[in-house]
Formats: structure tokens, C-alpha cells, sequence
């Protein structure tokens, strides 16, 4: 399998797991978790440059959380999900918004609004211990110093034990793996120039901005 520098071979991403997010872009509520994949090669570290994708015009930041996958295997039921989780983060699921949306009309798939290099900045992970309440991580963004996005991983529509036990259905779950787990609502463009920090009480704060 090939690795990258951070170890990763897969990013996978939930969208539509914070009702007022799914009101904000007008979607519906989801049945079943709503899944998409990026490639490890979008990854970002704290601090490294950002340039704007020159492919669209509509760059909006998505706070999550982010849990990395230690062992391998299935996970059958919700009870036994965090024994496969090794660590914990936040880090942003960049979106070209106006792509995104003539993607959406015509049914194709989302990849050149989500999948695009760079689109995937994640902070240091801290190693996941079962003293961590996942089910009660505060998170948020500031562009520029001002609040953009605040949430809580309470509010998720699937937690992320179920996410885990939904992904199992379909893939077998590999140490390194990540998973971005839906962004709040807030969400909202950024531009060259722009400067974003994103925190977790469970983490501390990660930065980057954005270049031409
Ligand atoms: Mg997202």
C-alpha cells in the first residue's frame, strides 16, 4: 500500500452530520451517513501555505473532527468502535462551494470540489484515550480572528461510534486511516490573504493561511 509522509492512505469524509448545516446548504436530513473519500495526498500540516484552487472561485472552510483508526478490522457493533480509534484532531474539509453546486445539480461526483490538492489541513493529533468523551468535543473556527463556526460533537446526527460501524459495512478499516466526521454550521468563504485557526478544547489551536 502506498503511504504518504503523514502515514495515511485514506480520508474519509462525512457530510451532512450537523443539522444546521444541512439547513444552511438546503439539504435534507440524511437516512444513512453520507460518505466521501479524499486522497491522503490533500493532507495538510499546521502552518504550511494554502494556495487557492485556481479551478473555482468559492472556497469555504469546514471545521471537524477527525478520529484516526489504529487497528484492523470491522467494527460490528457501536460498543467495541472506539477500541479501533487511536487519536483525535480537527482539521478542515476545504470545499470549492460554487463547484460543489453545479456538481450537485447535474448528479456527478464531488471530487474536483472536495478532492482537490490541499484540501484537507489537519492539526497534531492527540492519542485517544477512553478518558476523552468523544461525544463531547468543543470545536471552531476564526477567519482572521473573528468567530466563524462553533460547534459540538454532541450534535453530530451519526456519532461516531455509528459512523465507524457504517463504514465497516463497506470497508475494512486500516491503522492510519482518518476520518473527517461533518462540519457545524458557519460554514463560509475564504480568500487570498485570509487566515484561519481552527481549536478543539481536546487539542489546542492550528493555523494556515491562504496564498495566491
Ligand atoms: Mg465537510
Amino acid at each position: 500500500m502506498v503511504k504518504n509522509k503523514l502515514n495515511c492512505a485514506r480520508v474519509f469524509c462525512i457530510g451532512r452530520n450537523y443539522a444546521e448545516h444541512v439547513q444552511e446548504l438546503s439539504n435534507t436530513i440524511p437516512e444513512k451517513p453520507v460518505i466521501f473519500i479524499k486522497p491522503a495526498t490533500c493532507l495538510v500540516k499546521p502552518g504550511e501555505k494554502i494556495h487557492f484552487p485556481k479551478h473555482g472561485k468559492e472556497l469555504h472552510h469546514e471545521v471537524e473532527i477527525i478520529v484516526k483508526i489504529g487497528s484492523e478490522g470491522r467494527v460490528a457493533r457501536e460498543e467495541e468502535a472506539l477500541s479501533f480509534v487511536s487519536a483525535v484532531t480537527v482539521g478542515l474539509d476545504l470545499t470549492l462551494r460554487d463547484v460543489q453546486a453545479d456538481l450537485k445539480k447535474k448528479g456527478l461526483p464531488w471530487e474536483i470540489a472536495k478532492a482537490f490538492d490541499q484540501s484537507a489541513p489537519i492539526g497534531s493529533f492527540v492519542p485517544y484515550n477512553k478518558s476523552i468523551d468523544l461525544n463531547n468535543i468543543s470545536f471552531g473556527c476564526k477567519v482572521n480572528g473573528i468567530e466563524r463556526q462553533r460547534g459540538n460533537s454532541r450534535d453530530m446526527i451519526f456519532s461516531i461510534p455509528r459512523l465507524l460501524v457504517e463504514l465497516s459495512k463497506i470497508w475494512m478499516l486500516r491503522p492510519g486511516d482518518l476520518l473527517f466526521t461533518g462540519t457545524p454550521s458557519g460554514v463560509g468563504p475564504l480568500k487570498v490573504g485570509d487566515s484561519i485557526e481552527i481549536k478543539s478544547n481536546l487539542t489546542g489551536s492550528f493555523s494556515w493561511s491562504i496564498v495566491e
